[in-house]
């Protein structure tokens, strides 16, 4: 039966060799199994006949009867075409080809009638259809009903490999018989649980539909089939590693921690700040790693519970390290944690891409030596000449910036792998982030610091630059701070730049007596050092600035943000740029400046910014409209998703139930995840060796590393 699914795709009648060729190299499709699960992005109505009269406004792909009343050719060379006017017996329209114009010309008589398919489009007030399926009609046959549209490569087209190739290929597949001999891929109480149809009806109803109803099911049950292989394999990656994964046993609470915060700590922590504490206490008591997910949004106070972390490891005789995405974020929290060491004694340095070759190896020997407690960093942290005399916690901020790969590197510096805490203020909801961190436990701050005032946003276009100035001016003679933040994308940097030089004369021409500092990506970093410096210090009162700045800084003096070309920006990072702001107990702005023309939907999307502060709204909103594929961070769980159907941003409920499912599954089994065959399921979903032999397949399928559960053979 696997045979069935492994066959080689040449196999198949209507591909042969040569287009076997095409689908592995365009699509990764050798076998009868890809095939099944390359499905339809869309699905066209060709249920019935259309009339032209029914035209109007945006068309779909719709289906036509009638003949062709005359083919002309007109042009040269490249601007050649070939026209047609194709009446349905009432009206007329035209039909135009771009290429193999003699081919066509050739195939169709006037006269003769004919279904064709295409999508209308007005043109001068005439209807016209461009390169149409045209197929002689049949009396014999009815419409076809639903019909699925593939996604097709260019080099597929050009290759000739069309719809109709793909839609051939799948009736000769869908007609063997070897199909129905397939066995049910899902556990059947799980099917019956959801009342879902079968696989192999799903196959045919998402290929060949009869109807919406069935389909919609069809698409239901298979978006869960791989949601749940997908959570079951996470599961299994990361109890497995945790089984075999032994961390550190921080029994104590000692002086550092108690002394810091009975005599030191600044401010009261908030509740949600002491809850994270003890989650992460809990976890580094047990003698296993502790992999922990830190989300908490822009100035919740994620740095105070690393810091009273890194106490933790301090009072077990243990180093700490605390890496940040880019060198000021560095210098920031260096800073902050060196004052904050300070008052119990203890020593901390700054490692970055920038640090003298001295210094560097005076930190070396420091680190070896165990004489530094505590280290701060950008990547140059991972680099191999680092060494620790005993890491035993490793703070990551700002978890986006990093992979897995750089993970598992801090893990490497030592023979028993520090614990990590990694911290990221791009929350997304839960079980969304169990799914995207897989590995990782997580943790949530959800309250900020009190006395915060809320930050008011403004979405404003050029033609109201002078009020947004005026607003400006304002707060600069209140003696406060402002941010005017521009984008920068790699593949326009030049362009990018100069439109940061014109807005950063505009500004110093509009606010000649304040002094202006900037920054971007491509200064030398001691200069950017400078830049910034100027604007913590205060002796700079505005920071014209790309998106360098994104992170961390923290200039609480600071009560407006202008961001230019907002358009260009996904909302998780208008939030976090906007965190900048309202970090001192004033009223704070936060503008974003668009052309005076944009699209319906990027206002929509804008809107979204001007009408919270809460960090998880925005980023569901965002993962909604953008899809996680764009997320930062969805590609760190280290597993490859291969999500064909499902989408983890719309299909959050679809999710959850595939989560638990997979958590019963292996409850009920606890050999899937490395425990005896014999030991007796307590409640879960028990399931019978053939079963269980269909999941490790699957998995197998799916996930290509081999599934090797000692009780099957
Ligand atoms: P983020 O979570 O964005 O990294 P930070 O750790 O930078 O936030 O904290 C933002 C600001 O709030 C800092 O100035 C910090 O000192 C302050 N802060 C943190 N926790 C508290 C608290 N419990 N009470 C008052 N201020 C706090
Ligand atoms: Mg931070």
């Amino acid at each position: 039966m696997a045979g069935f699914l492994q066959t080689d795709i040449k196999y198949l009648k209507g591909i042969g060799e040569a287009r076997a060729k095409t689908l592995a190299s365009e699509l990764d499709i050798t076998t009868f199994g890809d095939l099944l699960e390359y499905y339809p992005a869309r699905y066209t109505d060709r249920s019935r006949f259309y009339s032209i009269s029914e035209f109007a406004g945006e068309m779909p792909s719709v289906q036509l009867k009638g003949h062709f009343i005359n083919f002309t050719t007109e042009g040269e060379g490249r601007n050649r075409r070939l026209r047609a006017t194709f009446t349905d017996g009432h009206r007329l329209m035209e039909v135009i080809w771009f290429s193999k114009i003699d081919t066509i010309a050739r195939m169709y008589a006037p006269g003769k009638e004919y279904v064709i398919f295409g999508k209308p489009t007005l043109y001068r007030s005439t209807w016209s259809m461009a390169h149409p399926e045209i197929d002689a009609y049949d009396p014999d046959r009815p419409p076809t009903g639903l019909q699925g549209v593939y996604p097709l490569t260019d080099n597929m087209r050009r290759r000739g490999f069309t719809q109709r190739v793909l839609r051939t290929a799948f009736e000769n597949l869908l007609a063997n018989p070897a199909l129905d001999t397939l066995p049910e891929s899902l556990p059947q109480k799980v099917v019956d649980k959801y009342g879902y149809p079968g696989r192999v009806e799903s196959y045919r109803a998402l290929h060949a539909p009869t109807d919406p109803a069935t389909l919609r099911r069809a698409r239901e049950r298979m978006k869960f089939e791989e949601l749940f292989y997908l959570e079951l394999q996470i599961l299994r990656f990361a109890r497995t590693r945790s089984h075999t994964l032994k961390g550190y046993v921080f029994p104590h609470i000692g002086s550092y921690f108690n002394r810091y915060y009975s005599e030191c700590i600044p401010f009261e922590l908030t509740g949600a700040q002491k809850r994270v504490l003890k989650e992460i206490r809990a976890d580094m008591k047990t003698g296993r790693q502790m992999n922990r997910l830190l989300q908490g949004d822009v100035g919740s106070g994620k740095t105070m519970v690393a810091f009273m972390s890194m106490l933790m490891a301090a009072d077990n005789g243990f180093q700490a390290a605390l890496m940040a995405p880019t060198e000021i974020l560095a210098s920031q929290h260096y800073e902050t944690i060196r004052g904050w060491s300070a008052s119990v004694g203890l020593d901390v340095a700054l490692l970055t891409g920038s640090t003298r070759a001295p210094e560097r190896r005076r930190i070396h020997a420091g680190l070896l030596s165990g004489e530094i407690h505590f280290i701060v960093g950008t990547h140059a942290l991972l680099e191999e000449k680092v060494e620790f005399r005993k890491l035993g916690l490793a703070v990551i901020d700002e978890q986006h910036r990093f992979g897995v790969a750089q993970r598992a590197r801090m893990w490497g510096k030592g023979a028993t792998p520090p614990h990590v805490l990694v911290m990221t203020a791009t929350p997304i909801p839960r079980t969304l982030a169990m799914t995207v961190y897989g590995d990782l436990e997580v943790s949530v701050i959800d309250e900020l610091p009190p006395g915060r005032k809320p930050i008011e946003t403004w979405l404003r276009t050029n033609a109201h630059r002078g009020e947004v100035y005026r607003h400006m001016l304002r707060q600069l003679r209140e003696g406060r701070q402002a941010y005017v933040v521009h984008p920068l994308i790699d593949d326009n940097e030049k362009l990018d730049l100069l439109s940061l030089e014109v807005g950063l004369q505009r500004i110093q021409d509009t606010f000649p007596e304040y002094r202006t500092a900037w920054v971007h990506g491509r200064m030398k970093p001691d200069e950017k050092e400078r830049q910034m410096q100027s604007f913590v210090s205060g002796e700079a009162r505005i920071l014209v600035a790309t998106t360098v700045i994104e992170v961390g800084v923290n200039v609480p003096n600071a009560s407006v943000m202008i961001i230019e070309n907002a358009e260009r920006f996904g909302l998780s990072q208008l939030h976090q740029l906007r965190g900048r702001v309202g970090r001192g107990a004033e009223r704070s702005w936060c503008i974003l400046m668009t052309k005076d023309r944009i699209a319906a939907q990027t206002r929509r999307r804008l809107e979204i910014m001007t009408r919270t502060t809460d960090g998880f709204l925005v980023s569901e909103a965002d993962m909604k409209l953008r899809g996680p594929g764009d997320m930062e961070g969805t590609q760190q769980s280290g597993i490859a998703f291969n999500l064909r159907l499902a989408n983890l941003a719309t299909d959050g409920q679809l999710v959850a139930a595939a989560r638990e499912t997979a958590e019963e599954v292996i409850a009920g089994n606890p050999v899937i995840t490395g425990g005896s065959p014999d030991a007796r399921p307590e409640g879960g979903i028990p399931l019978d060796i053939p079963s269980l032999q269909i999941l490790a397949d699957e998995l197998r399928r799916r996930f290509g590393r081999k599934t090797d559960w000692s009780l099957i053979s």
